[in-house]
């Protein structure tokens, strides 16, 4: 399937710097001459302003609203993503992608973000995490099963995780499978499982070793499709992005095939990981999106809005935080930015993507608030935007790892 646009190779084929050993440490890292450029190149910039005109036309706000209001998954806005080239962005052209790296993902994030948690929720948990996954960890016969169906909009995936008693502290979790034939057996649950109910297939961290020491060496993944017998699914309301549930999935005694296993038994934790920072970088793009998009809206209204015969923003105490506003959307764009940066220079970019997870997630907080209070009462009415970039803003500081565990990353990679 031929993309509507193009983009610049993927980021696979950038060689990877070598690393600093141990011993090299930082010094040597801080004495390389790296050329930091993290502007758009022409193609992106064109790409950035094709998505955002897609995403306005397809997915205008009174419909978002209307999805979300009802508490229905957009399929034919998937089916859209997929026709436009959108499932296959920073996925290989052989498994049927469009090219393109983490830039290219990041530039979708931001603009899905800006307009709406809801948008991000029918393209993340697919694309960016599944799909990623299997293109690292699957063997041959995975990719080419699932690849392509995913860039076809025919297969959605979920990522099944975060347990009722395991949330921050996930290499502990309980949901158990074992191996009966040629088949694993599946008991326990999952909470917070972002779009089971229409997914295909959930990516399922389970325990397959109850003795391994530490204990995330006993975890694997298993690729488990939604209408196993014996999977059940239960949608929760939350404050945002309602376009697509969040689900507790429950397992009794669900069979799945040997086959679904993906990479091999026990290598569970390694493969979420491998995915965190490239998952926290990304956040930290849809971070600036909502970022972006609450200051946008503030600063509209500000200039519009009247009182004492005059616009409010031009009372310094409006201005003054318009002005904090736009300084984040910067610093959450730079912080982004210079965590691809380094990623796609073969980097160590742990610490940077926490803090790009952090500090954007609440930096969007931050905006959104200050949106809320220059819209005054309008602010706190459901007809104004202000209110949506406030309750997903909520959001950003918990998903995907809490601010309070991306402060104990740092804090560890700062020798704490
Ligand atoms: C809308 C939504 C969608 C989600 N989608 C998915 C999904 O698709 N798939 C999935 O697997 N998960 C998903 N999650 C789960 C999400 O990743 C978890 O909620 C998050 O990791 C926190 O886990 P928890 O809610 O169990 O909180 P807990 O881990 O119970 O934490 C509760 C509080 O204690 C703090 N805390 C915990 N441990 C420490 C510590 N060591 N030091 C300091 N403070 C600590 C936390 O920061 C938090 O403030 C989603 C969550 C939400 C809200």
């Amino acid at each position: 399937m031929m993309a509507p646009w193009s983009c610049r190779p993927p980021a696979t084929t950038v060689p990877a710097r070598r690393l600093p050993t141990r011993r090299e440490g930082c010094q040597t890292e801080i004495s390389r001459s790296h050329d930091m450029d993290f502007s758009l190149t022409k193609e992106q910039k064109l790409f950035q302003s094709t998505v955002r005109e897609f995403l306005e036309k397809e997915a205008p706000g009174w419909l978002i609203r209307e999805w979300e209001e009802q508490g229905q998954y957009p399929y034919d806005l998937f089916q859209k993503f997929a026709e436009f080239g959108l499932l296959g962005v920073g996925l290989p052209e052989e498994y049927g992608g469009s090219g393109g790296g983490l830039t290219e993902l990041a530039i979708v994030s931001e603009e899905m973000a800006a307009r709406g948690q809801s948008l991000v929720n029918v393209f993340t948990p697919t694309v960016e995490f599944c799909r990623q996954a299997i293109l690292g960890f699957g063997n041959e016969e995975q990719k080419r099963h699932f690849l392509p169906r995913i860039v076809k909009g025919e297969c959605r995936m979920a990522m099944g995780l975060t347990e009722p008693n395991h949330g921050s502290d996930l290499a502990t979790l309980e949901t158990m499978a074992y191996l009966d034939g040629d088949e694993y057996v599946i008991n326990g649950s999952k909470i917070f499982t972002t779009g089971a109910h229409i997914s295909h297939y959930i990516f399922l961290l389970v325990r397959t070793d109850k003795t391994a020491s530490p204990p995330h060496r006993g975890l694997s993944v298993l690729l488990t499709p939604t209408d196993s017998s014996g999977l059940t699914i239960r949608t929760l309301r939350k404050l945002g992005g309602d376009a697509v549930h969040t689900c507790e999935v429950s397992f009794d005694n669900v069979r799945v095939p040997r086959s679904n296993l993906l990479h091999e038994e026990g290598k569970g934790w390694h493969i979420v990981m491998a995915h965190l920072d490239e998952e926290r970088i990304l956040q930290g793009a849809k971070c600036t999106g909502t970022t972006r998009a609450a200051f946008e809206y503030a600063l509209k209204y500000a200039k519009e809005r009247e009182q004492f015969g005059q616009p409010i923003g031009k009372f310094q105490a409006i201005a003054h935080m318009l002005a904090d506003m736009a300084s984040d959307v910067e610093i959450c764009r730079l912080l982004t930015h210079y965590a691809i940066w380094r990623k796609e220079n073969g980097l160590p970019c742990s610490k940077e993507a926490a803090m790009a997870k952090l500090v954007t997630s609440e930096a969007a907080m931050r905006t959104s608030h200050k949106a809320v209070q220059i819209l005054g009462g309008y602010g706190y009415t459901m007809e104004y935007e202000a209110q949506r970039y406030f309750r997903e803003s909520k959001f950003w500081e918990i998903g995907g790892g809490t601010s309070q565990i991306q402060r104990d990353i740092i804090a560890k990679r700062l020798g704490l």
